[in-house]
């Protein structure tokens, strides 16, 4: 289908963009890979009045980690994220999330922050930056709000951020020492949505227990879940086996999913077991700086993390 008429607007200062913004309200949109938004306009399933464009707006595509944060500015595009030096060697949970989305044609458009402000909770996105207990800034004409990522998303794709701000960056915790984390997904195929996927970073004491753990799910709820009760649980444990297994429960009973051509609750429930068993011990293998086992690489790479 060929999208309704609208007005292509593309500033070339921040203040330009949310200046229009704050004149059309719920009438304009903010354009950035358009991944999401396209298909959208395509299908008529959005039909705002203006899109604010906002590639033309230089300074957004910094990618730095500065005072303990790694900051990812709004025009980051999956295939930087993915290709980034410092991401594989400190933050390996992200390079495994872009890995994981869409395919390259896909992910050289697709902005990191864009993906959260979708609201879709079948993103990979935002499961990880739960389990990273990460912020997001907003910025409108009146000023900056920062916004934990656990008071983000508010419904199915629904999200904190007023019409007339912009997501301008996601800042990520620098990870402590003897940090690691991971992130699996089970696709039907290269380029689906997540059929579940779950995200876990763990840091760990000196004696191998578990200092913090953040556990977040993919596409088994109406919104992206932390899972709570699995990482109060964690807290204190050394990542045994059994600990990894009571973890694996908690978190199949922490996910809501509903049926649908994916699978059944019950697939979808068990794969959250499985899959957060996995990826807490890929998590406890980078924290340790170990290189995984011949098994456990096999079994990460069955489970999607190629
Ligand atoms: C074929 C295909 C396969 C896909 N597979 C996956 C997948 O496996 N996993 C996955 O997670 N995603 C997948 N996606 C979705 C897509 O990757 C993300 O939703 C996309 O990254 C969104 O980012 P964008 O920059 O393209 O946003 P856009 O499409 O430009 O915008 C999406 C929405 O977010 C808003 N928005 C965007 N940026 C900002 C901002 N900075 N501030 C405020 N609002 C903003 C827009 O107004 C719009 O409402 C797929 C998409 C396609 C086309």
């Amino acid at each position: 289908m060929i999208p309704p008429r609208f007005d292509h607007v593309a500033p070339t200062t921040l203040e330009e963009a949310l200046a229009v913004l704050g004149q059309h309200g719920d009438d304009a949109k903010v354009l950035s890979g358009g991944q999401s938004l396209i298909p959208l306009l395509k299908l008529r399933l959005a039909a705002p009045a203006v899109l604010v464009d906002i590639n033309r707006i230089p300074g957004l595509d910094r990618l730095e980690e500065a005072d303990g944060v790694l900051r990812i500015g709004a025009l980051v595009r999956e295939s930087a994220l993915e290709s980034a030096d410092l991401v594989r060697r400190r933050y390996p949970i992200l390079m495994d999330t872009a890995h994981v989305i869409a395919d390259p044609l896909v992910r050289n458009m697709a902005t990191v922050c864009g993906n959260l402000a979708h609201g879709d909770p079948a993103n990979d996105h935002p499961a990880t930056m739960l389990a990273l207990e990460a912020e997001v800034v907003a910025r409108s004409a009146a000023g900056e709000r920062v916004i934990p990522v656990t008071q983000f998303f508010t419904g199915v794709f629904a999200t904190a951020l007023r019409p007339d701000e912009i997501l301008t960056e996601i800042r990520v915790p620098a990870p402590a020492p003897r940090s690691g984390g991971a992130y699996l997904k089970l696709e039907r195929k290269v380029g689906d949505f997540a059929t579940a996927a779950v995200a876990a970073q763990v840091t760990l004491a000196e004696d191998g227990t578990v200092v913090r753990a953040g556990v977040g799910l993919t596409n088994v709820g109406p919104t992206p879940i932390k899972a709570l009760q699995t990482e109060a649980f964690l807290a204190g444990k050394p990542l045994d086996d059994a600990t990894t297994r009571e973890a694996g429960r908690l978190a199949a009973e922490e996910a809501r999913p509903t049926a649908d051509r994916r699978g059944s609750v019950e697939y979808k429930r068990d794969l959250v077991r499985v899959f957060t068993m996995r990826a807490l011990r890929r998590a406890r293998d980078r924290a340790e700086g170990r290189a995984a086992t011949a098994s456990a690489e096999r079994a990460y790479a069955t489970a999607g993390g190629r």
